[in-house]
């Protein structure tokens, strides 16, 4: 097993990338880092939840020096949830060697971002129009760039951005290492890379799986407000064990948040919970404490789970790669399963893109349709009652019914809760897994201890075990969740809420 150090990178780095609880590098990451950290071009084929952000990143911060006055690294991302997550990981991975990290893109105030550029910065991650615009007011200097990312190029170029990229490139120092990734390959993205680079190192990874015959696979046309409705029609129909991709975080929070409002069994994971609480999520499932599980693609990666019957396509992905490998999570290990596909009018057109490249039919079903459909599969179902469902023998089963039925009794009557109040709710885009990921990550608290969570729309109540509360309370104060600073007080009375808060 190779370590992060084998790779190349400094002591610095490593730290920031234990601290996120990184143990071992991915594929991806071992094939790339020690090449690139040598300077050398890489072309790069590789999916969301391969790891790769963290590739380039690695070696981009392993090979410039933090404190400069002009960016050094410049990383272009076609959308402005891509910049923002990606400026996010680097942040994270920046914690020690303090490199100063940038998001640049549309939608967001200029007067932050050109802050944030006279204050000086070492990398810039932005979408290519926000970073062209800021190049030609002159608050962007791209001359001292060493190196430049083009991430998820198959996306800029369907999104017509080729043509800003190209001239972003021609504007960097012909010096510069150029990093370029892109899931599909298509021959405009292999043009581009050959015009950027210079005898570019290739390195695919794809985690791709064959599309298994024993998948049935449906589409159903949607309008955008219709989903919600669909699904709970396919969650009737036998209470199938299911996983819901969606293409956003945001997306999985509310879809999430939602389902649990309506009293469901639901887990979620997308690539802001640390990693702890994810594979936490992922082994209740497994375990089958909660029947769906929400997730964005970086789920697909490491779910390897035998018994899913079914996979919900809510948000339809652009490429087909995608989803012959969100839909390769059902019938696995010789067994059924189905996959329903939501599009809605405008997205119909990646039906046959799926269908081409898997030469494969996806039938199409109307909503009735899915109502009869047969989706749970007994024959799973016998196999979870009798082995858990995660292959482990019996003994593993017991242990696991132990924790539940103690997590149980700490609900019950013995277990004292405080209520802490904080002053930012809905408005200021929080939600509940935003909660508990903050409440777990600043507060250093188990899930355990925290209890009910209510929404407010400019408050939020959260329930915390009494023995903590007091500590919990102290670090939450004045800590910054979603960018805001929040208050945090004790809720007027010292009481269990049960009534004001809403189920988790
Ligand atoms: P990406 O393919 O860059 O979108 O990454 C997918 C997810 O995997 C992100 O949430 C990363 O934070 C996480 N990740 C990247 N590298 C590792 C690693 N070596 N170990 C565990 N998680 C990782």
């Amino acid at each position: 097993m190779t370590s992060f150090s084998e790779l190349g990178i400094g002591k610095r780095l490593c730290a920031a990338v234990a601290g996120m609880g990184w143990n071992q590098p991915t594929p991806i990451q071992v094939a790339a880092i020690p090449e690139g950290m040598s300077g050398r071009d890489m072309f790069g084929q590789a999916q969301t939840g391969t790891g790769k952000t963290g590739a380039y990143s690695l070696i981009v911060l392993g090979r410039t020096r933090p404190g400069s006055d002009v960016p050094t690294t410049i990383v272009l991302a076609p959308t402005r949830e891509l910049a923002d997550q990606v400026s996010k990981e680097m942040r994270n991975l920046s914690k020690e060697t303090r490199h100063s990290v940038a998001a640049l893109y549309g939608g967001a105030p200029y007067a932050d971002q050109i802050r944030r550029l006279e204050s000086g910065c070492d990398v810039v991650v932005g979408t290519p129009g926000r970073v062209l615009d800021l190049h030609s007011k002159g608050y962007l200097k791209l001359d001292a760039v060493k190196e430049l990312v083009i991430d998820e190029a198959d996306r800029m170029l369907d999104m017509g951005f080729m043509e800003d990229v190209e001239t972003i490139i021609s504007l960097t120092p012909a010096g510069r290492q150029t990093l370029m990734f892109s899931a599909t390959l298509s021959d405009e993205v292999r043009g581009i890379a050959e015009r950027s680079m210079r005898d570019p190192m290739e390195v695919s990874v794809s985690h791709d799986e064959p599309v298994s015959d024993l998948v049935r696979q449906y589409y159903v046309e949607v309008k955008r407000n219709g989903k919600m409705d669909v699904l709970r029609d396919i969650m009737a129909n036998g209470d199938p064990k299911m996983v819901v991709f969606c293409s956003t975080k945001k997306m999985v929070d509310d879809l999430y948040e939602g389902l649990s409002l309506e009293g469901r069994k639901v887990g979620a994971i997308h690539g802001d919970m640390p990693q702890a609480r994810r594979e936490k999520t992922i082994r209740g499932f497994k375990r089958d404490r909660m029947n769906i599980l929400v997730a964005t693609d970086v789920a697909a990666r490491g779910l390897d789970i035998d018994n899913i019957e079914c996979v919900v396509n809510y948000d339809a992905p652009l490429d087909p790669e995608t989803y012959t490998h969100r839909i390769g999570r059902a019938g696995r290990a010789g067994r059924t399963g189905v996959s329903f596909t939501f599009v809605t009018p405008k997205e119909d057109r990646r039906i046959p893109s799926y269908e081409d490249y898997m030469d494969r039919k996806v039938e199409r079903v109307t909503r009735k349709q899915v109502q009869k459909l047969e989706i749970a599969n007994p024959e799973l179902k016998a196999l979870h009652a009798e082995d858990d469902g995660d292959g482990k023998p019996r003994r593993e089963k017991v242990k696991v019914k132990a924790v539940v039925r103690k997590e149980k009794a700490a609900e019950g009557p013995g277990m004292d809760y405080t209520v802490i109040s904080l002053d930012l709710g809905k408005e200021a885009g929080l939600n509940r897994v935003a909660v508990i990921s903050h409440f777990t990550s600043k507060a250093g608290i188990g899930e355990e201890s925290i209890g009910r969570i209510g929404m407010a729309s400019a408050s939020s109540f959260v329930e915390v075990d009494s023995t903590v509360a007091a500590e919990v309370l102290k670090r939450i104060n004045g800590s910054k969740i979603n960018g805001r600073k929040v208050r945090a007080t004790f809720a007027p009375e010292k009481t269990r809420c049960r009534d004001k808060l809403a189920k988790r």
